[in-house]
């Protein structure tokens, strides 16, 4: 049933997350539905780079390696980020990209599982998991990809496979899987299980420890508000660190890097897995941005996450039926960050309604995408969204923009 203004105000007046909205940047006039593909600005964050460049960098100079804690940044941020995802502190270390983490990951647990050759994954997965993983079965002798239908995974685990590869929460659909169940299901097959948790970090819940869970990646400027291009993280639990040795044997991942010893020997602990240098300025954005996530509490995260989303398909499909628009996220169980829509005019609209101020994204061959991120969305924000999306359906009025050009940024 759909709500009017006055009862979607009264949830935001009673909201305990209402006090974070202030701490982003948002320009006025545009309900921000794209937080999960890049996150709002930080001011913090503003500052923090600002003070990084001003200070540490130009009067600072080469001291700031020791001084401002550069060089320990990997890993204190990495710890930072461990606690919103249910790892222990040295579990978990920001480095490169996502990209780039599930290929030394992918390729230190095959290395370790020599008789099993398989990387188990599904069709649909987000592109660079599906590529990363194909380019690693090149790589390794024997080694291939076997893709299966999401609801097939625990019944195509059979003991060739040494690594199921899963996003945790599916990028187009928000279709979220039982990590505690499917890592279950690969350790009972001798496999190890790499999750990436681009669209959970900072979002929804996740506890890493508690699912068993081996390994995984995540994106530092969706949900956690790093910025364009901010590193990522990568977690190895701890009982897997003395066995697994990243492919990409930098200096930084070596056990003494100032000792500029011939031969590598890797880090006891979770730095074996950085490469090179640390990207100094994207950490002291993502810190900020990780900051503000820790302080929200997590139980309140969640249940407004799924308040949000409910109203979200309660509000568009009450008010935009007949129009062909169709549910693609999860009506019911477990689902991500975003709520997702199939039309066939799906960039178009999505064209109208960011001309409209109404920030979402759009995906092949046919979904838009709208993100609710609770730390700066408010319930009324949600409801004016649905409101702009009838508007541009009843209207017409997508029918103005142009079909899209191919290869641009969506
Ligand atoms: C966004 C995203 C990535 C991004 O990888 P980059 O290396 O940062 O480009 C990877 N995997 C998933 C599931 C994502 O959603």
């Amino acid at each position: 049933m759909s709500l009017d203004r006055a009862a979607v105000q009264a949830l935001d007046a009673a909201d305990p997350l209402r006090p974070f909205r202030d701490r982003f940047a948002l320009p006025p006039g545009v309900i921000y539905m794209d937080g999960n593909s890049l996150g709002a600005l930080p001011k913090a964050a503003r500052q923090a780079v600002e003070r990084t460049v001003s200070q540490e960098w130009g009067a600072g100079l080469i001291r700031s390696w020791n001084d401002a804690g550069w060089m320990a940044a990997p890993r204190r941020v990495g710890d930072k980020i461990a606690r919103l995802v249910g790892a222990a502190p040295g579990e978990v270390v920001v480095a490169d990209s996502t990209s780039v983490n599930l290929f030394k990951l992918a390729v230190a647990a095959l290395r370790a599982r020599p008789d099993r050759r398989v990387i188990l994954t599904e069709p649909g997965n987000f592109p660079t998991d599906l590529y990363v993983a194909q380019g690693v079965a090149d790589l390794l002798p024997q080694a291939q990809v076997r893709t299966v239908p999401a609801a097939d995974i625990a019944g195509a685990l059979t003991p060739d496979v040494g690594l199921l590869l899963l996003t945790h929460s599916h990028y187009k659909s928000a279709h979220t899987h039982d990590m505690t169940a499917l890592t279950a299901a690969a350790h009972d097959v001798g496999a190890l299980a790499l999750w990436d948790l681009s669209h959970s970090a900072g979002a929804i819940p996740v506890d890493l420890t508690a699912a068993g869970a081996d390994l995984a990646v995540g994106c530092g400027y969706k949900f956690l508000n790093g910025g364009p291009g901010a590193p990522a993280f990568l977690y190895v639990a701890r009982r897997h660190q003395q066995t697994l040795v990243s492919p990409l044997m930098g200096w930084l991942g070596h056990a003494a890097p100032f000792d500029f010893a011939d031969d590598y020997r890797p880090s006891d602990g979770i730095e074996r897995f950085l490469c090179g240098t640390p990207p100094v300025l994207g950490l002291a954005a993502l810190e900020a941005g990780v900051d503000i996530a820790l302080e929200a509490p997590a139980d309140a995260l969640a249940h407004k996450l799924k308040r949000m989303t409910g109203l979200f398909i309660t509000e568009v499909e009450a008010r935009c039926s007949g129009h062909g628009l169709a549910l693609v996220t999860p009506r019911h169980g477990p689902r991500g960050s975003h709520v997702s829509f199939a039309h066939p005019e799906g960039y178009r609209i999505m064209q109208a309604l960011i001309a409209r101020g109404l920030i979402g994204d759009f995906r092949e061959p046919d979904i838009l995408r709208f993100g609710l991120t609770p730390l700066y969305l408010g319930y009324e924000d949600v409801w004016r969204a649905a409101g702009l999306i009838a508007e541009v359906l009843d209207t017409g009025a997508w029918r103005d923009q142009p079909h899209r050009i191919a290869g641009r940024v969506t």
